[in-house]
């Protein structure tokens, strides 16, 4: 891999929950993401990918662990100075485009505030620059002045990427950018950020429930299961050759949309995700593995290489049936 944009170690949140409760929302989670890649990040609700998102760029303070973007150390908690440095550099897109435009702003306001804020551009240059990116994102200029509710969903989302665009980030985490969307406008969306990171360079965190839209969309795939990684590799290998079980499981899940892909029907994944308040040793997946064995459930496995021969990238993967 080429000099890593991003390089996390062990970056983990936990949640105190009070009486000697924890909530180990991310733990010990480690990855590299080279320049102008796309990383996918699938997993089932509850499984930390929002959190680890938000933890990354600093929205949510870090219990331990490190993250180094481009050559710098990132602050353990970030302060009002270090949110403003780095908003020019990292980006979030929201999941809800209902709930994360305030309803009080105009579309002009909203996609210009960032730019605001930094007090660097004339009013003029502001304004400029919304109309560019209203246009950019496939809006009008004279969308500016209407507020939210006057959008479709669709729309909305389009005005939160261009409100993340605007700063001009080099890092952008999309946290689940199309699942609140209508089907008819998903592919859309998803177009238009594979747009923009083509043209402008970006590195993007892809963060989706849609295993098949994850693969079509990003370069690598993480598979995450309460707040682990337990799978890493090329999309196309994780997805047509998952090695871990919960992967397997997720896979054989997801609905296939061509029905010449179809594939005979297979095992479906049993049970809810547990709790994820007070963890002990053992592989977390073991209450839902049809290979578990005692030795899963008292050593927890890590992340290790995987050797094979067909993989376009080294895979990664957290199981005792590999070691
Ligand atoms: Fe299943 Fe054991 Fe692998 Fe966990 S470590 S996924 S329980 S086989």
């Amino acid at each position: 891999m080429a000099e890593p944009l991003l390089e996390v170690d062990g970056l983990t949140r936990h949640f105190d929950l009070g009486s000697g409760r924890t909530l180990h929302a991310v733990d010990g989670v480690s990855f590299r993401l080279a320049r102008e890649e796309i990383l996918g990040l699938v997993g089932e609700s509850g499984s930390g990918k929002s959190t680890l998102g938000k933890t990354l760029l600093g929205l949510l303070e870090k219990t331990r662990g490190t993250v180094r973007f481009e050559g710098e150390t990132l602050p353990q908690r970030y302060g009002p100075k270090d949110h403003r440095r780095l908003a020019t550099r990292m980006q979030m897109i929201f999941q809800d485009p209902y709930s994360s435009l305030n309803p009080r702003m105009t579309a002009g306001e909203i996609i210009g505030e960032g730019l605001r804020l930094h007090g660097r551009q004339s009013d003029q240059e502001v304004r400029a620059a919304v109309t560019h990116w209203l246009e950019a994102v496939g809006l009008r200029a004279e969308h500016a002045g209407r507020y939210p509710h006057e959008f479709s969903g669709g729309q909305r989302q389009r005005i939160g990427i261009a409100r993340a665009m605007i700063l001009e980030p080099t890092f952008v985490v999309c946290d689940e950018p199309i699942s609140a969307l209508d089907v008819s406008v998903q592919a859309q969306v998803v177009n238009l950020l594979a747009e923009l990171k083509a043209a402008l360079g970006l590195t993007l965190l892809f963060i989706a429930h849609d295993l098949s839209m994850v693969r079509y969309v990003s370069d690598r795939m993480a598979v995450m299961y309460l707040g682990s990684l337990i799978e890493l590799g090329a999309s196309d290998d994780v997805f047509f050759r998952p090695k871990h079980p919960y992967t397997q499981l997720l896979i054989a899940s997801n609905p296939e949309p061509d029905p010449a892909l179809a594939r005979a029907p297979r095992p479906t994944m049993s049970g809810e995700i547990p709790s994820p308040v007070n963890l002990g040793d053992g592989c977390r997946f073991a209450g839902r593995c049809p290979d578990a064995t005692e030795h899963c459930r008292r050593v927890t496995p890590s992340l290790k290489p995987v050797a094979d021969g067909e993989d376009k990238t080294l895979r990664l993967v957290a199981c005792h049936l590999y070691t």
